[in-house]
């Protein structure tokens, strides 16, 4: 039995995994936890712990998984650099799960990006997503995955191509720019476009989540992995074996 630690126990998230759990029989939760807690507590009596949480706790958060020696999954999105170095850091002596999203369609849909901007390379890529009103972070975690792997395909590092925002006069378009824009509203749990659009025709891979369990899910996936996984980085590519390596 993998003895599961539930960080972000009140959200919509840590909802969603509490009733995912209710369809698995390998998992059981030995500790949770919300904002006031102790998350030392959590690191202490779990074998992985799932992370749904807020940005500024994901260096503290790694650190106990290296101090506890607990395998760790991340889905919190909006991390920054301090925060993917936490990980890498944690990574080198646990097993480090981080995902911007965890629904097995959109990491497919990766690797068809991936594959697709090798292939069309003339072609200008844009990424549109939208989410519920009460989304934080923007562009999302899942946007910025999808953003990786179409600079992937290209050889690209994403900083140096990726646009951001566009407002006023700001020019044509640079042929190797990545664009995202953002839209917000109503209860959207997610929606993702990638659009290669060339001189003379567009493709456009989408996908569109129904359900929060799906995330929910994923995660739990992500935790079994964890489990047993060796130390090291891993995406959810590498989780479901979509990376081809
Ligand atoms: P939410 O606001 O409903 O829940 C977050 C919860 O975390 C809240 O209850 C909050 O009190 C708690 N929290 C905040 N900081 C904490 C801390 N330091 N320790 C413990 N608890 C803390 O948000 P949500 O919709 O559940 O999303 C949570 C995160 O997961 C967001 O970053 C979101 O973008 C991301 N997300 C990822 C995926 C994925 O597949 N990777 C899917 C959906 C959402």
């Amino acid at each position: 039995m993998i003895k599961l630690g539930l960080l972000g126990a009140k959200g919509r998230m840590g909802n969603a995994v509490i009733k995912a759990l209710a369809d698995v029989d390998d998992m059981t939760i030995a500790a949770l936890a919300d904002t006031e807690d102790r998350p030392d507590i959590v690191f202490s009596l779990a074998d992985v712990v799932i992370d749904f949480t807020s940005p500024g706790s994901t260096v503290h958060h790694s650190e106990l998984a290296e101090t506890h020696q607990t395998a760790l999954v991340v889905g919190t999105t909006g991390l920054d650099d301090r925060s993917h170095a936490a990980l890498d850091r944690a990574g080198r002596s646990v097993a480090v799960v981080q995902a911007g999203n965890f629904s097995l369609g959109v990491n497919v849909m990766a690797a068809l990006v991936q594959e697709a901007a090798a292939k069309l390379s003339g072609y200008d890529i844009e990424i549109l997503e939208m989410h519920h009103r009460h989304k934080v972070d923007a562009p999302s975690g899942t946007a910025e995955l999808l953003g990786e792997a179409a600079a992937e395909g290209r050889g690209v590092t994403l900083t140096d191509v990726a646009r951001r925002s566009r407002d006023g006069v700001i020019g044509a378009r640079g042929a190797s720019e990545i664009g995202f824009a953002t839209l917000r509203g109503g209860s959207v749990i997610g929606e993702h476009s990638v659009i290669f659009a060339g001189m003379s025709e567009r493709m456009t891979l989408s996908h569109k989540a129904e359900n929060r369990g799906l995330f929910a899910e994923g995660a739990l996936v992500a935790a079994r992995f964890a489990a047993t996984a060796l130390a090291g980085r891993y995406d959810m590519r590498g989780v479901l074996g979509l990376r081809g390596d």
